[in-house]
């Protein structure tokens, strides 16, 4: 079989790589549907994160069950499953409280670029469609393993409810499925922080009622200026680096909330400055399993569209192309075709 590494700093190579095996009597093997570069990959490829070994790639998955381990029970040959990036068991104390990506027997997903994958803990972590989708259906339930979940989470953590006001800082699929999940949670106004016409069409599509594209100081000054000088009540952060997570703090009311869901960068809160704000934080790697159940329902009841965030699909083995699309910012997420 073959499957997607990164050899070092712009090195995709799609190559010949061990096919994945039962290791464990709770494992699953899928043949995945889809995959797809995430905007986290795009951390290694750009060497921010170092990359020390050829290292598998990918963490977005959904597909058919192909084989199972005998001690699984739920999960079954043929059905169409959606998983999360962080595989988890379903049943610890982490789980039970809806915090799945903390799980005790967590472990990453990282080889889902590839036609066939293993999946640990398959009765906790894979929730399956009642019938098998139509081909149609496919990025939107796609989205849910991922990108979806983590702007859901977003949402979420920020307490977004009935007739907030809603900030997004970052235009990439998450922060953009975070508009969307913002609009279907009730909130009120949506804006949305992007300096792409592409990506701000799109964040119109999903909800956003204003679009600020100014960074920054500026950019807080925007928000101020569009919320009567108050701020908003909830700020999703999805991006990871200083200046957003700054411009986050600094965009929400006192008392409002603030999500981070971008894997954080050099990332350094000024305490005195964070005292004063008066905000509640709340964010970390998102427990996409929590809300699997509810998204796919709303992904297959056709009351959301998240599947709009792939604007270009390639086969599988071009993977590479689709690392430098989205690195150059050609395409907001590349969908892969096994
Ligand atoms: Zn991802
Ligand atoms: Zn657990």
């Amino acid at each position: 079989m073959q499957g997607t590494m990164i050899y070092r700093l712009r090195d995709i190579r799609f190559e010949d790589v061990p096919e994945p095996k039962i290791e464990k009597p709770t494992d699953a093997i899928i043949r995945l549907a889809v995959t797809c570069v995430c905007g986290s990959d795009l951390w290694p490829y750009r060497g921010i994160q170092a990359v020390e070994t050829p290292t598998p790639m990918g963490h977005e998955y959904c597909g058919y069950v192909e084989e199972v381990g005998h001690a699984v029970k739920s999960v079954k040959l043929g059905q169409f499953v959606v998983g999360s990036f962080a595989m988890s068991d379903n049943s610890c104390p982490h789980c039970r409280v809806g915090y799945q990506s903390s799980c005790q027997q967590r472990e990453w997903v990282s080889r889902a670029q590839a036609p066939f994958m293993r999946v640990a803990l398959a009765d906790g972590t894979l929730v399956a469609t009642p019938d098998l989708p139509s081909k149609e259906m496919l990025p939107s339930l796609l989205a849910a393993s991922d990108v979806l979940g983590t702007g859901w989470f977003a949402a979420d953590a920020a307490n977004v409810k009935q007739g907030s006001t809603v900030v997004v800082v970052g235009d990439g699929a998450v922060g953009l499925l975070g508009v969307l999940s913002a609009k279907q949670m009730g909130a009120q106004r949506i804006i949305a922080m992007s300096r792409h016409p592409a990506r701000q069409k799109l964040a119109k599509e999903f909800g956003a009622t204003d679009i600020v594209t100014q960074r920054g100081d500026d950019g807080v000054t925007r928000i101020k200026d569009l919320t009567e000088g108050i701020g908003a009540d909830s700020v999703l952060e999805c991006v990871g680096t200083q200046e957003s997570m700054m411009q986050a703090i600094r965009c929400t009311r006192p008392g409002g909330f603030v999500s981070y869901v971008g894997v954080p960068h050099g990332v350094e809160l000024d305490s005195e400055q964070l005292f004063f704000s008066h905000v509640h934080l709340h964010g970390g790697p998102a427990p996409v399993r929590r809300y699997l159940p509810e998204l796919i329902g709303l992904v297959l009841d056709g009351k959301i569209n998240p599947g709009k965030v792939f604007d270009l699909t390639l086969p599988l083995a071009q993977v590479a192309e689709g690392y430098r699309a989205m690195d150059e910012r050609k395409a907001i997420k590349v969908l892969l075709q096994p």
